[in-house]
């Protein structure tokens, strides 16, 4: 087993996650099992509970943990799948110390950050690499921060138990350009890689961030000052088109042979051919372009529909076209009609989400779809968005609604579950992770995922009410997807329309570069036929 750790300097949003991802991505490239894995220094038990303003999206694993999204990147770059093992966060391990104590586990002695907080996560690194040959662990937060120190202080002593040859300490940093002295500048670097020495974590490998190309000198430098081998200072400049540039960007770099060498693994040339063939589609794609309205109310933010915007890059990759994406913020559709925002667009998806602001300028955007026969792909919130849509424009429904809403409307089309009712703890308590589906044969994600059952990953309190579906079945909604176990709906599609569907899942969360998600791959199929038809 061995072990690498993935420390940040100076500012946060370097990219570790995504720099985490593409190693992992360059070493399964030599054919070894890699497993990626997040240690994040904040007191919350997870990302679960906090707002897209916080932290972004929340990613759900096959086990219906809700972890950070850097877990996504991990996923989309490599084959493994990540169980909740694999996102530990400080609140995790104090929550299980507090409740060792309370049991009396410590026999009367003081507990202490060291050993028994290091003690613990020492426990969860040695629990989570079984079964792979590298166990990439990327440490949140910035080295300097108060709450981030445990961590370091349990990774210095995990790497004396494991023995130094089996662990690779490496440090992303940034070179800041300074565009009054028309210069990169290193010091940060320096004092951040001082930081860890001081705590005893020497760095083996320095990644350094950068705009702008890295001179020979600077490298000299880094390598004296940052006591690191001159062929360990790694420059990774900002990507040009897309992040599944990086895993070839390193491999340029040389950082796969330096991985290796410097653990010691003997492990065959990279193979890059995969990642080649998807950067290629995603640079110069051979089949057209199609534009997609993502319709939310968090478009702002970079990352609170991170795995959608992936997923449908994804897609791009699959269908060999240029996607582009329209961010469109609900509320405005509210208050300009879905005409003035949705007009020549070629799909629009409806992603998940909670709360009532902003969820009257969806529905307007499903029907603006569903009239004008443009293909739509409704996740989770946009499949309950569709349904409600249907049963008050079609079904003629007044006033319908999610009773997540509006708890008086006279028709609950969507209700909240049985099992939710009487919950009253906020945090890991939704129907959260992996569980079958059965797919109706004749249906459109029938004919996408071309076989009949499925395992898709959830996160929801609210489900499609049955006690109207024969109704929606008779004015031509089809139930296309069943969960056999609780004869819940979990997709719907609309008769008659080129592409209506709406999920109750989330196939965002198991859509990579390297195996595109077969429902966005038809949806985006969808608007390029209609991107195409309407350019003749
Ligand atoms: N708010 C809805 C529910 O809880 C949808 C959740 C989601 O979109 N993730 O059912």
């Amino acid at each position: 087993m061995k072990y690498i750790f993935i420390t940040g300097g100076v500012v946060s949003s370097l990219g570790k996650g995504l720099t985490s991802g593409a190693l992992g991505a360059l070493l399964e490239t030599r054919n070894l099992k890699v497993r990626i894995q997040k240690f994040d220094p904040y007191l919350n038990v997870d990302p679960g509970t906090m707002s897209p303003f916080q932290h972004g999206e929340v990613y759900v694993l096959d086990d219906g943990a809700e972890t950070d999204l850097d877990l996504g990147h991990y996923e989309r770059f490599t084959h493994g799948k990540l169980s909740r093992f694999n996102n530990l966060t400080s609140g995790q391990i104090y929550e299980h110390v507090l409740q060792k104590e309370r049991r009396g586990d410590y026999l009367g002695k003081t507990v202490q950050v060291i050993p028994h907080v290091t003690n613990e996560i020492k426990a969860r690194m040695y629990a989570a690499g079984e079964g792979v040959d590298v166990l990439i662990t990327e440490i949140g937060g910035t080295v300097g921060d108060i709450e981030g120190l445990p961590f370091l202080e349990a990774l210095r002593q995990f790497s004396l138990e494991v023995g130094k040859s089996n662990v690779l300490f490496i440090h992303v940093t940034l070179l800041p350009y300074l565009r009054a002295a028309g210069e990169l500048k290193t010091k940060p670097s320096q004092q951040s890689v001082a930081k860890l020495r001081e705590i005893g974590i020497q760095p083996d490998i320095l990644v350094c961030r950068t705009e702008e190309p890295m001179t020979d000198g600077m490298r000299q430098k880094l390598s004296m000052f940052c006591n690191v081998e001159q062929k360990a200072v790694i420059e990774e400049m900002d990507v040009k088109h897309s992040i599944y540039e990086l895993p070839l960007m390193l491999a340029q770099e040389g950082m796969d042979k330096l991985v290796v060498e410097k653990l010691g693994i003997n492990a065959p040339e990279s193979d890059m051919s995969a990642w080649n063939s998807i950067v290629r589609r995603l640079i110069s794609p051979k089949g057209g372009e199609c534009r997609i309205a993502v319709v939310g109310k968090y478009i702002d933010l970079q990352d609170a529909y991170k795995s959608i915007y992936e997923s449908l890059a994804h897609a791009g990759i699959g269908n060999d076209c240029k996607v582009s994406v329209l961010r469109v913020d609900s509320e405005s559709i509210e208050r300009d009609g879905a005409e003035a925002h949705l007009s020549g667009v070629d799909g629009v998806l409806i992603p998940g989400g909670f709360g009532d602001r902003g969820i009257e300028g969806k529905i307007l955007a499903a029907k603006y779809a569903r009239e004008n026969n443009i293909p739509y792909f409704g996740i989770c919130l946009g499949m309950q968005i569709a349904v409600i849509e249907y049963a008050r424009n079609v079904l003629g429904l007044d006033g319908a609604n999610s009773a997540e809403f509006n708890d008086n409307t006279l028709y609950p089309v969507i209700t909240i579950m049985d099992e939710q009712k009487n919950i009253v703890d906020k945090g890991a308590t939704m129907r959260l992770g992996s569980y079958e589906c059965r797919l109706l044969k004749g249906t459109k994600v029938y004919d996408a995922y071309g076989e009949g059952v499925i395992r898709e990953r959830h996160r929801h309190r609210y489900e499609f009410n049955n006690a109207y579906r024969k109704r929606f079945e008779d004015a031509g909604l089809r139930i296309a997807g069943i969960n056999p176990k609780r004869d819940l709906v979990e997709i719907v599609e609309v008769s008659g329309h080129p592409w209506m569907v709406g999920v109750q899942f989330h196939p965002e969360f198991q859509s990579k570069p390297s195996r595109p998600h077969p429902l966005f791959c038809a949806f985006v199929g969808q608007a390029l036929k209609r991107s195409k038809a309407s350019k003749k």
